[in-house]
């Protein structure tokens, strides 16, 4: 007889405990004669471009590439990285696809940092607070996170991230525009920066915000990855492009590095649906601009609005804002909640606020006037 174990012997990985949660951004609650606005999870308010409906549209019903459904997905995304390699001009060899940049993440950090047989972790340096996900993936990989505080005016403490390094520093995430917050980086700090970094320790440039911003020295990561070989830059098809749903993201960086990345990536983690309506949209860019600039032009108005109002926000180059209003950021989006609007508490620091329709808008910047006034 073969013993059979008890439920208790099935032991999850210890790093389980030391994860913390993802909070994702939850659909409001409805409130009886209101519509509902999400303004929680920094999502482009708009549908993608009709160019993109029409690929996938000829995609599912029928239409004569019906039949790839069955098929799986070409792991490389090759006709998707030839188009990226045109856009960008880089080579489709410095170009990995992957689920969302997040996936593009996840693979730049099971490549680069872990844990290791004697005990020692290696390090990964980002500003805190930033983008969530990060402390979940570098845990995952058994590698330590090491968080840097932004500065009091919510920016990354670049001089603080060098002092972090160490002889286990293997990988440096930079977020600019910086979510929650919104400021970016800007080309002299960033390249000031690489300058004093060693070259063994891999920086990435988290850009999943960069369309939207309007700043003319902020930082252009692929400017940064043609200089700088131990760059590594990260875009999305979620935000500007409105593909939240379909998950597709890529890294650039340079062949050294892709290589590996490929090694670690997850097979077919982009479908041929996500694929081609990535490559649907960046073919019908002018329409992507257009949505984008109605974005700009709503944030412009946002900001304008609550400094008006006597909110003291973060300049945002993204396509949301940063209200700090520390301990009492629960009880803002609580109330928030009860105008049927979601929106992002980070508790005991702040409230993000997506940028969405014209209407939502208008009733976040109500709210927002009213809270102020007490
Ligand atoms: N980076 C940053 C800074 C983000 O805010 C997000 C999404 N919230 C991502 C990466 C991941 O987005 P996606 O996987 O959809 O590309």
């Amino acid at each position: 007889d073969i013993p059979q174990p008890s439920p208790q012997a099935v032991r999850p990985n210890p790093v389980i405990d030391r994860l913390p949660p993802y909070a994702a951004g939850k659909p409001p609650a409805a409130v009886e004669g209101l519509t509902s606005y999400k303004l929680s999870s920094n999502e482009n308010p708009y549908a993608p471009v009709p160019g993109v409906h029409a690929t996938l549209t000829e995609m599912v019903s029928g239409g004569q590439d019906a039949s790839v459904l069955c098929r799986y997905p070409d792991p490389l995304s090759t006709a998707l990285r030839e188009r990226l390699a045109a856009h960008h001009d880089v080579p489709a060899e410095d170009i990995v696809t992957g689920a969302g940049s997040l996936g593009a993440l996840t693979q730049i950090i099971n490549a680069y940092a872990g844990g290791h047989d004697d005990g020692h972790r290696d390090e990964v340096i980002f500003a805190w607070r930033s983008f969530e996900a990060y402390p979940i993936v570098v845990r995952t990989a058994g590698a330590a996170d090491v968080q840097v505080p932004l500065t009091a005016d919510h920016r990354h403490d670049l001089p603080a991230m060098l002092e972090a390094i160490t002889e286990n520093t293997r990988v440096i995430l930079l977020c600019t525009p910086n979510n929650p917050t919104g400021p970016v980086l800007t080309t002299d700090e960033v390249e000031d920066f690489l300058a004093k970094v060693p070259k063994d320790i891999l920086v990435v440039i988290d850009e999943a915000y960069v369309e939207f911003v309007r700043h003319d020295d902020a930082v252009q990561g692929i400017e940064m990855y043609r200089r700088h070989e131990n760059v590594a830059v990260l875009r999305t098809f979620s935000k500007a492009h409105g593909l939240a749903n379909l998950r597709v993201g890529y890294s650039i960086a340079n062949q050294e590095i892709t290589k590996h990345l490929r090694v670690v990536a997850v097979p077919f983690a982009v479908s041929t649906l996500a694929e081609q309506a990535a490559i649907a949209s960046l073919e019908n860019l002018s329409d992507v601009e257009e949505r984008v600039q109605k974005v700009v032009d709503e944030r412009e108005r946002v900001v304008a609005a609550l400094t008006e109002a006597g909110w003291d926000v973060p300049e945002t180059h993204a396509n949301f804002v940063w209200l700090p209003l520390a301990e009492r950021a629960s009880e803002f989006a609580a109330l928030a909640g009860t105008r049927a609007l979601s929106v992002r508490a980070f508790a005991g620091e702040g409230v993000r606020v997506s940028i969405g329709e014209v209407e939502a808008n208008d009733r976040f910047l109500e709210l927002a006037r009213e809270y102020i006034q007490g």
